[in-house]
């Protein structure tokens, strides 16, 4: 099943002038391959494919030096270009509709890319462009990609994708309840189930690779800068810096893996209040180093496909001071770790009484 996903993107002035070049020359393309079609039509009532017209333009009108230009941008585009073109044209023939006319310029425009295209969190790469950073991270699913149509509307850029994803999944019957989920500090995720996803800084395999790469960073620092050791040495210490930073990926998309497969109706998170977090030195470390940024990315991509929806409750709303049982409140700084409510005995741990809230909150804002 192909789906598609559109995206704006931040292209670099040598990307935009490349953007403008491509859109520029697929409308002369286009309209070239009309008036070329109006000529054959009156000389000889004859029809010019796309096919024999992108011949000529490649093999005689492109070849010359005033039009060399045209094969500076993508072929794919132009190619993708006449076939637009050819289509118009046989759906005049067929009076499905009015003659094609040409194109006008203007700030609006669109081309076509196939080919080798690679999505990561923050960026695309895409033929002839190069690597464009994408506004919206982590929006376009990394695997897939078949097709890309790069647009301008104004002065802003986008990206629609054309991705093959396997069909969605059947809903079993006896969908479960919503979860909630804290995430903390300890743990990275607690929900309301009482299941907990330990925090994968404190997972094994990380905190070896952690401990060889300070090693390995220490021996960088006594290197003379610039010598054959030190450049030697830095491509170890960046290879142990991919490999934490894989593996930790690789930990939080199992994690989400894990909670879509018990097929919830819905799952609540908390408002990540970053600025609010980095007041606070601990808690925003512990944050930046799960890249909790990413997970929620990620958590949003698989509710997506699972159909599950997801929430996130207001940054003010009180899920850590709140009793899960009678809805009191009480102030709950951050060492207390067991909720006691004077108000109905209720005593719960801190996270699990969060996620609770979480589940129960009747309000939220829907990001899936
Ligand atoms: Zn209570």
């Amino acid at each position: 099943m192909l789906r598609a996903y559109k995206t704006e993107i931040r292209p670099t002035e040598e990307q935009i002038i490349l953007i403008h070049k491509t859109i520029g020359t697929c409308r002369y393309v286009y309209n070239l391959y009309l008036q070329k079609n109006k000529e054959a039509h009156e000389a000889t009532s004859s029809f010019l494919s796309g096919y024999d017209f992108s011949k000529w333009l490649n093999n005689e009108h492109a070849t010359q030096d005033e039009f060399a230009w045209i094969k500076e941008v993508p072929s794919k585009a132009v190619k993708q270009a006449i076939m637009n073109a050819d289509a118009a044209y046989k759906r005049f023939f067929k009076k499905l509709s009015s003659s094609p006319r040409s194109k006008r310029k203007s700030d609006y425009g669109s081309f076509y890319l196939v080919g080798t295209i690679h999505v990561k969190r923050h960026l695309i790469q895409l033929p002839k462009l190069g690597k464009v950073k994408l506004k919206e991270k982590g929006y376009i699913p990394f695997d897939g990609v078949k097709s890309a149509t790069v647009s301008r509307e104004g002065n802003r850029y986008f990206v629609s994708v054309l991705v093959e994803e396997p069909s969605r999944v059947v809903r079993k019957h006896g969908q479960t309840d919503g979860i909630g989920i804290d995430m903390g500090i300890k743990e990275l995720l607690f929900d309301s189930d009482g299941n907990t996803v330990a925090n994968i800084n404190r997972s094994n395999q990380i905190i070896k690779l952690t401990r060889i790469l300070k090693r390995q960073q220490r021996k960088l620092s006594r290197r003379v800068k610039g010598s054959e050791n030190f450049k030697k040495q830095k491509v170890i210490v960046q290879r142990l810096h991919r490999r934490i930073k894989n593996l930790k990926t690789d930990l939080k998309r199992k994690t989400v893996l894990e909670i879509v497969k018990r097929n919830p109706q819905f799952v609540t998170i908390e408002h990540l209040d970053v600025k609010g977090m980095m007041k606070n030195r601990k808690l925003s470390n512990a944050f930046q180093q799960i890249g909790i940024g990413h997970f929620v990315d990620w958590l949003k991509v698989k509710c997506l496909e699972y159909e599950i929806g997801l929430r996130q409750v207001d940054r003010f709303y009180p899920s850590s001071q709140m009793c899960s049982s009678c809805g009191s409140r009480k102030k709950m700084p951050l060492h207390v770790r067991t909720y006691d409510c004077d108000d109905c005995g209720n005593s719960l741990d801190r996270d699990l009484n969060a996620a609770i809230n979480l589940k129960n909150s009747k309000e939220y804002t829907v990001l899936v």
